[in-house]
């Protein structure tokens, strides 16, 4: 590690700095260190990001019922055995460089790269009611395809009008009692090829223009809700899981300028996970692509580092990005 006044120098500190340490980041590190690239992985937290939070992982291959740590620690103790450098630090802002990168962090020093790998990851939104934060895990989902399975014949609910909401909420009419689609508007935003899969779908009901003003659980987990129509009425709804699709939010704020994003946020690449600045790449749910899983996420890793790594050999070959 070395201060900002080596960016002068013709040789950065790292051929690739990853940030973030979810499967994305992991499994990027465990692909430079196999292609013998001099790494760092910048993680603030503890690794394994969202999936760490993951009470049972069904849908890893090779793993038939995985708790989410222990998923995470499998792929850290894998980058590990590659003897990656880990920084437990915030990384605070990157700045693209005409030969190599620079990523400040918190603690004041500077890292300089000839390519950054960008894995942090993003946060479902949240409705912000009680009993949404206290029941994670225990009722409360953002995850039909995670946590779907442990509601079969039981009756739940789905939150939000968007694609996303209306494809799960389809997904979970197959496992569970019956589907209660909750929606705070009068139209739904998803498309209408969605629409038509809803209402063919005798288990779902819908419940237009209402939100959800409480989450009430009991020992055994969530209960029931309580929702208020657009007349202010009130009712008590009895469900035993409530699933909240009400968006998604990419950690994009250390996209640099110039990158190009989409609206909502999302890094747009190429097939090799790089961006519009050469040598940053993006992985895993920062990227726009069509679904977010552990498996993509770890599969974003691999090309990213994969691309990476001949980006760098390229760049100390001599050859122009
Ligand atoms: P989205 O399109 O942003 O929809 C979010 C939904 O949640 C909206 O209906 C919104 O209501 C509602 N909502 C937002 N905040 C809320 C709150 N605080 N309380 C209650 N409801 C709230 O998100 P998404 O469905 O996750 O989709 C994200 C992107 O992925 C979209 O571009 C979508 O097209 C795409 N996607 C595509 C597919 C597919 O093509 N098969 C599948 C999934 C996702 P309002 O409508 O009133 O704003």
């Amino acid at each position: 590690m070395r201060a900002m006044k080596d960016k002068d120098y013709a040789r950065p500190d790292y051929d690739i700095v990853i940030i973030g340490g979810g499967p994305a980041g992991l499994s990027a590190g465990i692909y430079a260190m196999r292609a013998a690239m001099k790494t760092v992985l910048i993680e603030k937290g503890a690794p394994g990001g969202q999936m760490a939070i993951n009470k049972g992982v069904e849908n890893y291959p090779g793993f038939i019922d995985i708790n989410g740590f222990d998923l995470s620690d499998k792929f850290f103790q894998h980058a590990k055995a590659y003897g990656i450098e880990i920084l437990q630090e915030e990384a605070i802002a990157i700045e693209p460089g005409a030969n190599f990168h620079s990523v400040r962090l918190a603690n004041g020093t500077t890292l300089s790269s000839y390519t950054v790998i960008l894995s942090p990851g993003g946060v479902p939104r949240t409705l912000g009611v009680p009993g949404e934060i206290e029941n994670l895990g225990r009722g409360v989902s953002y995850c039909a395809t995670c946590d779907g399975f442990f509601f079969g014949g039981k009756p739940v609910a789905v939150v939000g009008g968007g694609d996303t909401a209306l494809e799960e909420a389809v997904y979970l009419a197959k496992i569970t009692s019956e589907v209660h689609l909750i929606h705070r508007r009068e139209e739904f935003r998803a498309g209408r090829i969605l629409q038509e899969r809803l209402a063919i779908e005798p288990k779902i009901k819908v419940r237009m223009n209402t939100v959800v003003t409480n989450i009430i659980a009991n020992d055994n987990g969530v209960s029931s809700i309580l929702l208020r129509d657009g007349k202010g009425v009130e009712s008590e709804l009895h469900v035993e899981g409530i699933f909240i699709f009400i968006g998604f939010e990419p950690n994009h704020k250390l996209v640099p300028a110039g990158v190009a994003m989409n609206r909502q946020g999302y890094v747009l690449t190429d097939e090799k996970c790089e961006s519009s600045i050469p040598g940053i790449f993006a992985a895993g749910d920062l990227r726009q692509k069509y679904t977010n899983q552990i498996v993509i996420a770890a599969s974003d890793g691999c090309i990213a580092a994969l691309a990476a790594a001949r980006f760098v050999e390229m760049k100390k070959a001599g050859f122009k990005s």
